[in-house]
Order: C-alpha cells, then sequence, then structure tokens
C-alpha cells in the first residue's frame, strides 16, 4: 500500500494550486454576480491541460490517470468551484466519445474540448424522470442516414454556453434500460432550443432545458451501439462522482483554511476565537470528515485507473463528498459571523454552489440504492 501522489502529480498539483490561489480565487464571486460563464477560463484551463487529461494524446488531451484528475478536480475546486464542471464534465464526455464514439467525431469534437474551444454537455435528465434515469421519454428514430430527436431534457449543466451535447433518447422504446442510445447533438442543429433557469448556485454553469423538435442527427453521430447508452454513461458515472467528491472537498477545504485564519485572529471576551474549543472542535470534525471522503475518492480513482470495481466507492463518495462540504461551508460561515453572510466573502456562494452538487449527478438516496445493490444483491434492489 503506497499512499503517495508520483513526483509528477505532485508538481501537478503545485501549478494546479498556484494558479487556483493567484487567477481563479480572486474572481470566483465576480462570475456569480455577473451571471458570466468565463468561456476564457474554460480555454486556460486547456492550455493548462485540464480539459484533455482523460482524452487520449492522438486527440490533443494528455492520457493522464484518473488519480492526476482527481488531483485537478479538487485544488481547482479550491479556487472556483463552478470552474470544476470543466474537469468533471471534460473527463466524463472525454472518456465515453474516446471509448464510443465514431473516429469522425472524435477527430472534430475530441481536440476542441482538450483545447477548451469548445464546451460539451451530458444530457440524460428529464422533466419525468432524473432518479429513474431510465425511464426517459424522449426519442430518436433511424430515418434514412439520419436520426430524428424529439422531446425535453431538464437541469443540464452548461446547456446555455454549451456547443454541443451527448444527448440520451429511445430508439427502442419498449426495451426500457436497454432502449437507449446516445448521440453527440451540435447545439445549432435546426430544432434544437435552449432555456436558461435562474438557479441558486453554480450560476456561471448555465443550467438549463434543451427542447428537440424533429432534431436532425447523422447516424455518424451515434455514440456506441444502438440500445446501448444506458450502460456506457453508467461506467462513466463512476469517474464524475469520485471528481465530483473531490471539487466539494476542494472548496469546503478552502473553506477551512480561510475560517481557521480568521478565528486565529477574532478574539471574543478577551481571547482568539481558536482558543474555544466551541470553535476549534467543529473545525476539526469537519476536517476530518472531508479527509475520509478525500482518501475514499483517491482510492476509488485508484481503483478505476487499475481496472478493479469501484462502484461502492464511487457512490459513497458522491454521498457524502457533497453532504460533508456543504455542512463543513455552512459552519465556516457561521465561524466567521455576519460578514460571511454578505456577499462580500465567498463563502455564502460556495455553500450555494456545493449544494447543487448534493443533486446533480445522483442524490444521496440515489448513491445510497448503488450501494446497497452491490453490498445486499441485485436480487434485493432498493427501488
Ligand atoms: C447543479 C445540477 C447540475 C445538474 N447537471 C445535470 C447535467 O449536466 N445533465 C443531466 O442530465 N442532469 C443534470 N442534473 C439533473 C440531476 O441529475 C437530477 O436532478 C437528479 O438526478 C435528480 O433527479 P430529479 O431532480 O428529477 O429528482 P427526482 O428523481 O424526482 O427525486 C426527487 C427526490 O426523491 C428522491 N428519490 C427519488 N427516487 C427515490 C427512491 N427510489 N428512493 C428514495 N428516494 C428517492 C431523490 O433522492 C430526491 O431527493 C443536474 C442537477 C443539478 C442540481
Amino acid at each position: 500500500m503506497n499512499f503517495e501522489f508520483t513526483e509528477e502529480q505532485q508538481e501537478f498539483r503545485k501549478i494546479l494550486s498556484d494558479f487556483s490561489k493567484e487567477e481563479l480565487l480572486p474572481n470566483y464571486t465576480k462570475w456569480d454576480r455577473e451571471g458570466l460563464t468565463p468561456k476564457h477560463l474554460w480555454k486556460k484551463l486547456g492550455e493548462l491541460g485540464v480539459n484533455g487529461l482523460r482524452i487520449p494524446e492522438e486527440y490533443g488531451g494528455s492520457g493522464a490517470d484518473c488519480i492526476t484528475t482527481g488531483i485537478a478536480a479538487e485544488e481547482i475546486g479550491r479556487g472556483d468551484f463552478n470552474l470544476t464542471y470543466a474537469v468533471m464534465l471534460n473527463a466524463l464526455i472525454g472518456e465515453i466519445l474516446s471509448k464510443h464514439a465514431s473516429d469522425e467525431i472524435k477527430q472534430l469534437w475530441l481536440p476542441q474540448i482538450a483545447s477548451g474551444n469548445k464546451i460539451v454537455g451530458i444530457a440524460i435528465t428529464e422533466p419525468s424522470a432524473g432518479t429513474d434515469a431510465g425511464g426517459i421519454q424522449s426519442t430518436a428514430r433511424l430515418d434514412g442516414d439520419v436520426y430524428v430527436l424529439n422531446g425535453e431534457k431538464s437541469g443540464i449543466s452548461v446547456a446555455t454556453c454549451g456547443d454541443a451535447f451527448i444527448i440520451f433518447a429511445k430508439t427502442s422504446p419498449d426495451l426500457g434500460n436497454r432502449g437507449i442510445s446516445a448521440f453527440l447533438v451540435p447545439a445549432d442543429l435546426d430544432g434544437l432550443e435552449v432555456k436558461g433557469y435562474e438557479d441558486m448556485g453554480n450560476i456561471p454553469v448555465g443550467r438549463g432545458s434543451i427542447y428537440m423538435h424533429d432534431v436532425k442527427v447523422p447516424v455518424s453521430n451515434r455514440i456506441g451501439l444502438e440500445n446501448n447508452g444506458f450502460y456506457q454513461v453508467m461506467n462513466g458515472f463512476d469517474l464524475s462522482r469520485l471528481l465530483i467528491g473531490l471539487q466539494c472537498i476542494g472548496a469546503a477545504m478552502q473553506s477551512l483554511d480561510e475560517t481557521i485564519e480568521h478565528v486565529k485572529i477574532r478574539e471574543s471576551f478577551g481571547k482568539p476565537l481558536a482558543k474555544y474549543q466551541a470553535v476549534s472542535f467543529p473545525i476539526v470534525t469537519h476536517y476530518t470528515q472531508l479527509e475520509l471522503v478525500k482518501w475514499q475518492a483517491y482510492r476509488g480513482l485508484w481503483l478505476r485507473d487499475q481496472g478493479l470495481k469501484h462502484s461502492r466507492e464511487s457512490s459513497s463518495v458522491k454521498w457524502l463528498g457533497p453532504k460533508y462540504s456543504a455542512d463543513a461551508i455552512h459552519e465556516c460561515l457561521l465561524l466567521n459571523g455576519h460578514y460571511a453572510y454578505t456577499k462580500e466573502m465567498p463563502l455564502e456562494q460556495r455553500l450555494r454552489d456545493v449544494i447543487g452538487l448534493e443533486i446533480g449527478d445522483g442524490t444521496a438516496q440515489a448513491n445510497q440504492m448503488v450501494i446497497a445493490k452491490d453490498l445486499i444483491g441485485k436480487e434485493f434492489r432498493t427501488v
């Protein structure tokens, strides 16, 4: 057993840590206030090699391992939680396209994703199917050399700024989960419309709904085998869930660091706050909880790198990472007193942002269902 990161991984962490503190953190609240997606920073992340971590070198990425991708999620999370979507989405989409897309799609899209020139989202959720993702109703009907897509996707990250989406639709509605296929759908195709939301947090991520009215997608844009889309993406979730845990933990650890500095200086009743156990013990509790989940996340990423099963680890991290992080940031906000309740400080935004990923990519219950199925057995599958 070796818990050490490689020299290369440590160097990469240092580069991202410096970038995050110097270039992301000072502007973290700006994009939220202005309601803007900082596309130039997606490009900057491309230059730093962050977007192409899970994209093979021949398509403009670095083909890095999952542990290195986790380091990026954690460090970018310290500076700007909303930019961690670039780490997580690009890793998930990079893997799905590299493994399952046609060569034409790979040549066209992967280098652009790696460079940060194009933003691609993933659209599964629908108004009547969230946790029950197999219950989607959007359809894709084969008509000559195109599929004709109809339906509505909801809650989709980067909906308002995405250049394309991996959209899941039923190609054989009678087959249930087995009848779902995935398509790379450029956002500018006729019949595709997008409407943004007024979200509580993750504002620069531009979440929204996607409406499809007879959208014609070339057959070559189908990703993988027909009727196999559901199973392709489920495997990808095992990666994105580990990364989400780490991006939340990055934001929470940064909040703890800032709060530790505050309680050393701020005095009440003639003593620094840090001298009171009622202040130091909650900090210790949150730090401990976050560390436990962090190492479970790196264990999951290591298992994935070895090609070993890791769904249980991944779901446990997705369940508790965002939850412990939101709890920690909430406590930090309280320990900083009333100024932290204003928009002068980043804590209120971090709390709003992190809560989003208690839902996105699967709620606590959805992840507990995965663990129950694995731990107790398929025949006792929780529904
Ligand atoms: C910030 C954010 C980003 C997102 N990004 C994307 C994206 O990029 N692409 C995408 O496709 N989707 C995205 N989503 C949507 C997200 O994946 C869904 O919201 C999520 O899967 C839950 O689905 P739902 O909202 O329909 O809730 P529902 O499925 O209706 O669930 C509502 C509540 O009931 C609980 N519940 C449901 N079924 C059960 C059960 N069997 N047992 C116990 N409890 C249950 C859930 O845990 C939840 O608390 C995003 C959501 C958010 C908030």
